[in-house]
């Protein structure tokens, strides 16, 4: 599980965490959804480590995260962005294997295995020598998928990772994070579709200046929101 207790984190002197909590149970896909500058990617950062927060807790299976190792904390939490940061010059596979050679300290052959099986379960077992910029979009962010895949992590996080996407190409990756959370996959999703959270999410949290104002099954959430600034943010999204 991966819990954030009143996280507070500010840019200079402008607060854009004032307090947030949210709880990812094991096994469990929570979407985030919410306004432009709401506070939803600052918040996915705190939760690996990317950004510091300036006060509460974020627990990973129980355990302080503040307590821990950076590099460990990023293994078990993995992240997906928006904009795939692949390396251009080197291929899918040496993409997925880098990572697994630098962090993980895996001989050259380990890390091909397991970067072959990683590209064969994203549907791209056949593009494991294409650089980025030779594969779609969509391909490209399979292949960022499958890179943070192959570390194992604990728990999954989606920044946004279609927004940057083709139409056309959207739906093969919103299968592809369907698939995982059917597996069994902890996962904590940003994202603007909203089919998809009515659909995948087990838990819908709305973010709002900073803090999760409502959250809940989705069919609570789309079907009977209970807060005013949920109302009308759903009026302006469906
Ligand atoms: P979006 O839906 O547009 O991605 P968001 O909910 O992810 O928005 P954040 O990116 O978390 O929002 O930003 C929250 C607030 O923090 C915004 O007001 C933003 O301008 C500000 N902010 C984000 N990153 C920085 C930064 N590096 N320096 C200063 N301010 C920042
Ligand atoms: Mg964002």
């Amino acid at each position: 599980s991966l819990e954030a207790r009143g996280v507070r984190m500010s840019y200079g002197s402008v607060e854009v965490l004032r307090g947030a909590d949210l709880t990812a149970a094991a096994g469990e896909a929570v979407c985030i959804i919410g306004p432009s500058g709401s506070g939803k990617s600052t918040l996915l950062r705190c939760l690996n480590g990317l950004e510091t927060r300036s006060a509460g807790d974020i627990l990973l299976d129980g355990e302080d995260t503040a307590a821990m190792d950076i590099n460990v904390l990023r293994q078990r939490v993995g992240m997906v962005f928006q904009h795939f940061n692949l390396f251009p010059h080197k291929t899918a596979l040496q993409n997925i294997t880098l990572a697994l050679r630098n962090v993980k300290k895996m001989s050259q052959e380990q890390a091909v295995g397991i970067a072959r099986r990683r590209l064969r379960e994203v549907g791209l077992s056949d593009r494991g020598d294409h650089r980025p910029g030779q594969l779609s979009g969509g391909q490209q962010q399979r292949v960022a998928i499958a890179r943070a895949l192959a570390m194992e992590p604990q728990v999954m996080l989606f920044d946004e990772v279609t927004s940057a996407l083709d139409p056309e190409l959207v739906k093969g990756v919103l299968q592809l994070m369907a698939d995982l959370a059917g597996a069994g996959m902890t996962m904590v999703v940003v994202t603007h579709e909203m089919g998809f959270a009515r659909q995948v999410a087990d838990t819908v949290v709305f973010m709002d200046a900073g803090v999760v104002v409502e959250s809940g099954p989705p069919e609570q959430i789309f079907e009977a929101p209970q807060s005013p600034r949920l109302k009308k943010f759903l009026s302006q999204v469906l």
